[in-house]
């Protein structure tokens, strides 16, 4: 027999924070550039370069433009007609090292409770809060917190979502943004996933929730009628996890994003590097390559191991 949840035993439930940035590269553009604000503005790759959109303003959003579409899509509407499909849209290239800093400043933040934080992205983030470093006894306390803090040291918003699992704390933080915080207590756990669309729910993508609804799923009141024999002949391991979903379940842990061992980069020069200073010189260039992927150089100069393939271009493939 199952117990409802609320009846749970309390050493069992968890108390999970989902934080997620509003519009995130969009926003920090119209934060640093005050002439982008309140307007339609996309944060990308070139549309003449078949670039797709990272982020769309919410101002943007209101023409039906979003992330992951393709830049030229966002900005023509009618290609032969050559009709804007948001008029004043304003074009941004990422500034992917500003927004890499930001999300180091707002993780910072999220240690000041936790050390159990995984960032799902730069702008996305779970955190374990069942014991945290201050014992604040509810998560939405600290959600509030850590909302105040991250709006005061980036002047950003930001939207959270509390409960008791993942992944319902990921859907609280998808019901009220921007600048939203929303709970989802243990007891109402339930009810809320019956309600729910099958389409909306996290985890569920397209193409499973289109066969859902051929099979006569529509929201999570009929997902739990299903049994996990049907649910895995049909998804195969995914039906395990709608199962669980379609009982407010989830077991999976936030695993704290761990620290790299080691990394690599290498590159390959268009001339010969001689003599073996320039080597040096340029094994540089590929630090600050990896500086940008946000790993610190500074922490990686203790164990540098620079290795130097060296090969002759045959003669007769020479340009000269
Ligand atoms: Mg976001």
């Amino acid at each position: 027999m199952e117990l409802p949840l609320g009846q749970e035993s309390v050493a069992r439930t968890r108390k999970i924070v989902h934080v997620d940035m509003d519009a995130f590269y969009a926003s920090v553009e119209q934060r640093d550039s005050p002439s982008y604000r309140g307007k339609p503005l996309v944060v990308g790759g070139s549309p003449s370069q078949r670039g797709v959109v990272a982020a769309a303003s919410y101002e943007a959003r209101k023409f039906g433009i979003h992330s992951a579409m393709p830049s030229v899509t966002a900005f023509v509407f009618d290609v032969a007609a050559g009709i804007a499909k948001c008029p004043g849209l304003i074009f941004v290239r990422p500034r992917f090292d500003v927004y890499r800093e930001i999300s180091t400043s707002i993780h910072a933040i999220f240690k000041r409770y936790t050390d159990l934080v995984e960032g799902v992205a730069l702008d996305e983030a779970y955190l374990d809060v069942t014991e945290n470093r201050q014992n604040i006894p509810y998560a939405s306390t600290i959600a509030r917190h850590i909302k105040t803090a991250i709006f005061q040291e980036t002047q950003l918003t930001a939207t959270a979502g509390a409960s008791i699992n993942k992944f319902l704390a990921k859907m609280a933080s998808g019901q009220n943004k921007p600048n939203g915080l929303t709970v989802i207590l243990p007891e109402d756990a339930i009810a809320f996933v019956e309600q729910l669309p099958i389409e909306k729910f996290h985890g569920i993508g397209e193409v499973p929730a289109a066969k859902m609804h051929s099979l006569g799923i529509h929201t999570g009141a009929d997902l739990k009628e299903r049994s996990l024999t049907e649910l895995t002949h049909h998804f195969g391991k995914a039906g395990q996890y709608y199962y669980k979903i379609a009982r407010a379940e989830d077991d999976r842990p936030v695993e704290a994003n761990r620290v790299r061992k080691s990394i690599g980069a290498e590159t390959s020069f268009a001339q010969d590097l001689m003599p073996l200073a320039m080597c040096f010189s340029s094994t540089f260039s590929i630090l600050a390559y990896l500086n940008n992927r946000n790993y610190s150089v500074a922490a990686l100069l203790g164990g540098i191991s620079p290795i130097i393939y060296s090969y002759d271009t045959p003669l007769d493939q020479q340009a000269s």
